[in-house]
C-alpha cells in the first residue's frame, strides 16, 4: 500500500492569520475565546487542505500559538519553576509567559539598570537545528517532573476525528526534547530524566489511541546528530516502553543522514521509519535493506525546506524499485515538516508566471505527492498530464537564460588566487590604517542599524507603494542620516555609521539590488512566535547592475570629519537566509554573492569610505549538523567572505560583525577571515565568549559587544567599564573595540542615546586607566 502524509503543516495562515491576532491578543485587543477561534479555524483549514490533496492523514499537533517545543513543555508538565506560576493562571497565560517573558517597564522607556527590575526573562530560543525556525529551550533541572498536563492535543484530535478525518499525531520524542533543553546544573546529565518522562508519554500514547488517532508520529532528529553513547544507547529501551501504549508509531529522521545510528534506527520497535531522501537520499538503498519487511517506511521525497518543484521524474526513479521491492508499505512525505517553506507560492502576485512556475509552496508540494502515489500505484498514464506539466515546468528552469549567465560562472572561474588574500599582513595594514585614521585606543563604535522609527517604516513603506516618488524618498533619508551623524557625533562615537534607515532587512536590501533573485508577496516563513521571515528566492547567477548602497554612505561621509563605516551583508548570511538554488552547489552560489559584494566594497572604497563593515551573522549557523561536514563547508564559507572582503586596499580597514554564536569551536577559521576588526555579541555571556578569543591569541582587533542589545535596560558606565576590563584581562587593549552587541534598530532613541553616551565614556575612562 502506498500512503501519503506530510510531517508538518505551516501554521501561521496564507495571510498571516495567526501572527495578527496574536499581536492583537497581547496587546489586549482580542481575548483569549477570539484567539483559540483563530487558532482552531487555521489548522481546520489546514487539515481540509491535507485531507482535499488525497493524504492518508492529516497530522494534528504542529499547531502551536508560539512554538511546538514549547506545547511539548505544557504537554509533560515541566513549565520551569523560576515562572513562579500559582495555580491561577491560565494555561495559554502561563504559555505566553514562557514564550515572551514578565517585562519591567519604566514609564518612560529607559529602565535604570536596577537588577530587580530584570523582571522575568522568558525561555531562551534557540534555532531548530540548521534552520531558520527558533524554538524555546526547555529548561531542565534534578527537580524536574513530568506528569501529562494538558488537554490541548486531545482537544484538537478531537476535533480533527468529528471533522471526519483520519488523525495521525505529531509529538517530538522523549529523547530528542530532552537533548534540546538546556540544564543550569553544571554537573547535571538531563538523560538521567528519561525514566521520570517516559511514563507520561505512554501515558498520553494510549490516550491518543482512545481518542481515535491511528499513528503517532514521533520526531527523533537527533538521530541525524553525533550524539554520545549514552544517547545512542537509550533509544532501544525508550522505544520498547512506548510501544507499551500500542499506538502505531512512526520514527521521524531529518535534516542530516542517520550514519551510524541507521541500523539502530532501523531495529527499533516501533512501526515504521521515516527518512530525509533529499538530504540522505544516499542512504536510502541501505535503510530499505535493512528495515524489516513488516514495517512502514516512510519516504522524505519531496523538499520540505526549499521551494522547488520537485523533478518528478527524477523522484519516481528513485521510488520506483523501492515500491516494487519492498512488501511491506511505503508512504511518500516531503522530507521534514513544511514548516519551513511558504504555504503557497502559485499564486503569488509578486513573481512573475514564469518563475511561479518552478515554485512549490506548502499546498503544492501535497499535490506532487498525490502525483507520485498515482504513478507508482495506477501507473505513469493515470497522471501523464500532470507528469507533462511538471516536466515541462523544470525542463524551462534549467534551460532559462534568466538562470544562467556565462558571464559570471568566467569570472569566478578567471578569478586569482589571491583574490581571496589582501595585499599584506595584519600588522602592516593595521599600521597603514593607524596612520590614516589615527583612532584612539578603544575606538568606540555601533553595528549598523539605529532605531527604525515609525516615521522611517512609514516612509519606506510609502516609497515600496509608488506613494512617495524617489526624490522625496531620498530626501526622507537623507535626514535621517543627518540625524543619525550627528547623534553620533554629538555622543563623540569614533567610527560612526550611517544607521541603515533605507534597509529593511540586512538581506532583503541586497537581495532587491542583485540580479538572480526575486520576491515573493505571500511567501512568509514562521521565524519565532508571531514573527515570519519572507526570504528572497535566489534562483540564478548574481550580479549586481549597479552600486547598491554608495550613495547613501558617501552622503553620510559628507556630513562628518570622522570615518564613516560602510555596511554591507556578507555572501554567507545572504546565503543562509534566502531560498538558495538546488541546481548547483550552495558553494557555488555563494561565491556569485561573493564577487557582487566585493565590487560593492571597492566601489565604496573609491568613493572615499576608508571603512567597511561585512556583516556575517549568518556564518556560523550554517556549519552542517555533522561534524564530519564542517571542514567542507568552513572551507568554502570563509573563502566566500575573504573574496568579498579582500578586494579593498591595505589602509582600508575591513570589519565583520557577527551575533548569536558559539564560536569557541570555530576560531581558526574567524581568525582566518582576517578581517581587521571583528564584533561580536558577548555581553549576555558576561565576556566568557571571549576567553576563547584570548587563549587561542587571536590577532586581529575585537570589539566584544558591552551590552544587550534586545533589552531596552540601559547600562551604567561601571557595567561597561567592568565588562572591559573583563575583556581586557584576556584580550590586549590594544586590540580592543568598544561598541554594542548588534546593531539598534529594535530599539527607540532615548535608550539608545543614554546607552551609547554610558559606552562613550566607559571608553574614555579605560583610556585614561591605560
Ligand atoms: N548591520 C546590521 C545591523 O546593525 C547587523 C545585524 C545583525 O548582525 N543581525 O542591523
Ligand atoms: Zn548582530
Amino acid at each position: 500500500m502506498i500512503k501519503t502524509h506530510t510531517l508538518g503543516y505551516p501554521r501561521i495562515g496564507l495571510q498571516r492569520e495567526l501572527k495578527f491576532a496574536l499581536e492583537r491578543h497581547w496587546r489586549g485587543e482580542i481575548d483569549a475565546a477570539a484567539l483559540e477561534e483563530t487558532g482552531a479555524a487555521l489548522h481546520e483549514r489546514h487539515w481540509a487542505e491535507q485531507a482535499d490533496a488525497g493524504l492518508d492523514f492529516v497530522t494534528v499537533g504542529d499547531f502551536a500559538f508560539y512554538d511546538h517545543v514549547a506545547n511539548h513543555i505544557q504537554l509533560f508538565g515541566c513549565e520551569p519553576a523560576r515562572f513562579g506560576f500559582d495555580g491561577r493562571e491560565t494555561a495559554l497565560a502561563r504559555y505566553f509567559t514562557l514564550a515572551r517573558g514578565v517585562a519591567h517597564e519604566h514609564a518612560d522607556g529607559i529602565c535604570c539598570g536596577n537588577a530587580q527590575h530584570a523582571g522575568t526573562a522568558a525561555l531562551e530560543m534557540t534555532k531548530w537545528f540548521d534552520t531558520n525556525y527558533h524554538y524555546l529551550v526547555p529548561e531542565f533541572d534534578t527537580a524536574t517532573r513530568f506528569a501529562l498536563a494538558s488537554e490541548r492535543l486531545l482537544g484538537e484530535v478531537a476535533q480533527a476525528r468529528s471533522l471526519g478525518h483520519r488523525v495521525k499525531v505529531a509529538l517530538i520524542g522523549p529523547l530528542s526534547f530532552l537533548w534540546l533543553g538546556k540544564t543550569r546544573d553544571a554537573g547535571f546529565d538531563k538523560l538521567e530524566l528519561l525514566d521520570a518522562l517516559l511514563p507520561a508519554y505512554v501515558q498520553l500514547l494510549a490516550q491518543l489511541k482512545a481518542a481515535g488517532a491511528e499513528w503517532a508520529q514521533v520526531d527523533e532528529p537527533i538521530l541525524g546528530l553525533n550524539l554520545p553513547g549514552a544517547w545512542i544507547l537509550a533509544f532501544e529501551r525508550t522505544y520498547q516502553t512506548l510501544n507499551t501504549a500500542q499506538l502505531p508509531l512512526l520514527l521521524a529522521t531529518y535534516f542530516s543522514p542517520l550514519e551510524e545510528n541507521l541500523s539502530m534506527a532501523c531495529k527499533l520497535p516501533v512501526a515504521g521509519l521515516h527518512v530525509d531522501a533529499v538530504r540522505a537520499g544516499h542512504e536510502l538503498q541501505s535503510i530499505a535493506d535493512w528495515l524489516p519487511a513488516h514495517k512502514v517506511l516512510s519516504v522524505g521525497i519531496v523538499d520540505g525546506r526549499n521551494i522547488w518543484r520537485t523533478d518528478l521524474d527524477a523522484a519516481l526513479a528513485r521510488l520506483l524499485p523501492l515500491a516494487q521491492r519492498r512488501g511491506g508499505d511505503l508512504w511518500l512525505a516531503p522530507s521534514c515538516s513544511l514548516l519551513h517553506v511558504p504555504l503557497s507560492l502559485r499564486e503569488d502576485g509578486a513573481m512573475d508566471l514564469e518563475l511561479r512556475g518552478w515554485l512549490a509552496g506548502a499546498r503544492e508540494k501535497l499535490d506532487e505527492l498525490q502525483v507520485l502515489r498515482r504513478a507508482l500505484a495506477e501507473g505513469e498514464g493515470s497522471v501523464w498530464l500532470e507528469l507533462r506539466e511538471a516536466r515541462a515546468a523544470c525542463e524551462a528552469r534549467r534551460t532559462s537564460t534568466r538562470v544562467r549567465r556565462p558571464e559570471v560562472a568566467a569570472r569566478l572561474a578567471a578569478l586569482s588566487p589571491n583574490a581571496d588574500r589582501r595585499a599584506s599582513p595584519y600588522p602592516e595594514r593595521r599600521a597603514a590604517q593607524q596612520e590614516r585614521f589615527n583612532l584612539p585606543l578603544y575606538p568606540t563604535t555601533t553595528i549598523g542599524s539605529f532605531p527604525q522609527t515609525a516615521a522611517i517604516r512609514a516612509a519606506r513603506a510609502a516609497h515600496k507603494r509608488g506613494e512617495l516618488a524617489q526624490p522625496e524618498y531620498e530626501a526622507a533619508m537623507r535626514r535621517e542620516i543627518d540625524h543619525a551623524v550627528a547623534e553620533q557625533e554629538a555622543l563623540g562615537i569614533d567610527v560612526p555609521v550611517h544607521g541603515e534607515a533605507e534597509r529593511n532587512d540586512m538581506v532583503e536590501y541586497f537581495g532587491e539590488q542583485l540580479d538572480g533573485f526575486a520576491f515573493s508577496a505571500n511567501g512568509w516563513v514562521q521565524s519565532y512566535g508571531s514573527r515570519c521571515v519572507k526570504p528572497p528566492v535566489l534562483f540564478g547567477d548574481v550580479a549586481r547592475p549597479a552600486p547598491m548602497t554608495v550613495a547613501w554612505s558617501a552622503y553620510a561621509q559628507s556630513r562628518t570629519a570622522r570615518p564613516m563605516k560602510g555596511m554591507l551583508t556578507g555572501p554567507v548570511t545572504i546565503l543562509q537566509w534566502s531560498f538558495v538554488r538546488d541546481d548547483q552547489p550552495r558553494s557555488a552560489t555563494a561565491l556569485q554573492i561573493a564577487l557582487a559584494i566585493r565590487d560593492e566594497a571597492i566601489d565604496l572604497e573609491a568613493a572615499g569610505i576608508g571603512i567597511i563593515q561585512i556583516d556575517e551573522p549568518a556564518l556560523r549557523e550554517g556549519l552542517p549538523l555533522r561534524r564530519a561536514a564542517w571542514d567542507g563547508y568552513l572551507d568554502w564559507a570563509t573563502r566566500a567572505f575573504r573574496i568579498a572582503a579582500c578586494g579593498v586596499q591595505d589602509r582600508t580597514q575591513l570589519h565583520t560583525h557577527m551575533c548569536y554564536a558559539e564560536f569557541n569551536d570555530i576560531l581558526p577559521q574567524i581568525a582566518a577571515l582576517d578581517a581587521d576588526v571583528i564584533t561580536i555579541e558577548t555581553s549576555r555571556s558576561d565576556m566568557e565568549l571571549l576567553r576563547g578569543f584570548g587563549s587561542f591569541a587571536y590577532p586581529n582587533a575585537i570589539g566584544p559587544g558591552v551590552y544587550d542589545i534586545h533589552s531596552p535596560r540601559v547600562p551604567s558606565a561601571d557595567d561597561i567599564l567592568r565588562l572591559m576590563r573583563k575583556a581586557a584581562e584576556v584580550i590586549a587593549p590594544e586590540q580592543l573595540w568598544v561598541n554594542p552587541d548588534c546593531g539598534l534598530k529594535t530599539r527607540a532613541w532615548p535608550e539608545t542615546r543614554a546607552a551609547l553616551a554610558n559606552m562613550v565614556q566607559a571608553a574614555r575612562l579605560l583610556r585614561r586607566e591605560s
